[in-house]
């Protein structure tokens, strides 16, 4: 069998969206899994659609996400050029053969006559005017300098059908598609020409991209046939969606993965998701990293159906990896995110993270985790009433004294020293450990929720502060 190779073949067009980035992993995935090669093809035959900057969007994505290709661009190959506008002279000689093997032709039409085509709908469907021209009226055109294109030649019956390995069986009869634009009269090729040149010279055994193209493909096998070439497999990819009517895109406000990463997704766990998006693996375990993806791997839990993007499920993977990861990884990833907070500078830095790593999902919640340790002031002492602990005011005024005085004779100001102490207190008072931790918690902070307790906030605090709050909150009292 041949060596399996896949490509991602990108248009530079701005920004490399999800759906983007799923089909780039699939083919990683499937290739390395297969011990193939995966290869990056930047499609920039549409000019009107290219974006400066977007081909290093690409690169750089690719790169960060670990999606990396063998052959490409910018790390070379033996089957390059890598950049279609850099094959343009191969497009037109595989052109000029197709016309001689009869699956293509020049097409001289003006765009006057192609507009006179136009049915009700405006649709405009070529009419092989020019496939009656003869050799010597083509000859005499191209040399007078009359603009041309050259449009490939579908077959007026019968349908073509192949085997895709997700959507099984396809059809589409040949009256059904037009005799599209192979080569634009600048010489450029269109997609639907230089996908097929491209994946044959490249040695592409499987062709993994988007529904989108699943009605086109038969023309591109009209192309392999005439060639004499070997079709590719066919795997595509069902749709992203945002919501049950919606695709996910960019053009409606979508997320792309730089976005993701800069609202402080963990960059493995976006990966993993992704990976999740139209993919099954065998087993229930849906956190896998980039080598047990490709462990996992296969071809046959790929669906069918649309598969809805749920940031919550993201969100929640990534609330994984940062629970996994060391404090040390965490420290760095989130030292930026912390920066945003008011706490930053006020405290320190270390036990800052340390109390909010395992507490946040994603990175930039950081700053709105621990607000709340510098927005201490006047608040509402019904928060000392929990029903749940048996707390009331009357018991905070009684105990909040006591605890005073039990922190203020430590030596240590740690958590656990804190901690422990605290709970001797309460084994003392005949009070449970929870209620006096929650009167501590509420003096502290003036929150009903916090990120951390009372003891790992008062570490935080130090000694001076946490005694100031004491009072301040039993003066509200
Ligand atoms: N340039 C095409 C796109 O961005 C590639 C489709 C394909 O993979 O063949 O949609």
């Amino acid at each position: 069998m041949n060596k399996v190779r896949t490509r991602f073949a990108p248009s530079p067009t701005g920004y490399l969206h999800i759906g983007g980035l799923r089909t780039a992993l699939y083919g990683f995935l499937y290739s390395k899994k297969n011990h193939g090669d995966f290869i990056l093809r930047i499609e920039d035959t549409d000019t009107a659609r290219y974006v400066d900057g977007s081909v290093q969007i690409i690169y750089d994505t690719m790169r960060d996400s670990k999606i990396m290709y063998d052959e490409g661009p910018d790390v070379g190959g033996d089957f390059g050029p890598y950049v279609q506008s850099e094959r343009k002279d191969i497009y037109l000689k595989y052109a000029k053969k197709l016309v001689e093997l009869g699956g293509a032709y020049y097409c001289f039409c003006t765009p006057e006559r192609i507009a006179s085509l136009k049915d009700g709908e405006g649709n405009v469907r070529y009419d092989k005017h020019c496939l009656r021209l003869t050799k010597e009226e083509i000859e005499e055109k191209i040399k007078s300098g009359v603009p041309y294109v050259i449009r490939q030649n579908i077959p007026t019956e019968g349908a073509g059908s192949y085997h895709d390995l997700v959507y099984g069986d396809i059809s589409v009869d040949y009256k059904d598609i037009e005799d599209g634009i192979l080569i634009k009269s600048d010489g450029m090729p269109t997609y639907n020409f230089a996908n097929v040149i491209d994946d044959h010279l490249m040695g592409i055994t499987h062709v993994i991209r988007g529904t989108e193209y699943l009605s086109s493909t038969p023309k591109y096998n009209l192309m392999y046939d005439a060639f004499g070439w070997e079709r590719p497999t066919y795997i595509h990819l069902p749709p992203i969606m945002k919501d049950a009517q919606h695709k996910l895109s960019k053009r409606n406000g979508d997320a792309s993965y730089e976005d993701f990463v800069k609202k402080g997704y963990i960059k493995e766990a976006i990966v993993n998701y992704i990976a999740l998006l139209g993919w099954s693996p065998k087993s229930n375990v849906e956190k896998m990293s980039l080598s047990e993806l490709i462990e996992n791997f296969s071809l046959d839990g790929i669906s069918k159906s649309p598969s809805i993007f749920d940031e919550t499920k993201m969100k929640w993977l990534s609330g994984e990896y940062i629970k996994e990861m060391s404090q040390e990884e965490f420290n760095a990833l989130s030292l930026d995110f912390l920066k945003e907070s008011k706490v930053y500078g006020k405290f320190d830095t270390e036990k800052l993270l340390t109390l909010v790593k395992g507490r946040v999902q994603i990175l930039s919640e950081i700053p709105e985790k621990l607000d709340f340790l510098c927005d201490f002031g006047v608040f509402d002492t019904a928060l000392f009433i929990n029903q749940k602990q048996k707390t009331d005011i009357e018991l905070a005024k009684s105990v909040l004294p006591k605890i005073k005085e039990t922190l203020s004779d430590l030596s240590a100001f740690d958590n656990s020293t804190l901690f422990n102490s605290l709970v001797d207190l309460s084994n003392q008072l005949g009070i449970k450990k929870q209620a006096l931790l929650w009167i501590a918690r509420i003096a502290l902070t003036g929150k009903e929720v916090t990120c951390g307790g009372a003891t790992e906030i008062a570490e935080l605090l130090g000694k001076d502060e946490t005694m100031k709050r004491i009072d301040f909150s039993l003066s509200l009292l």
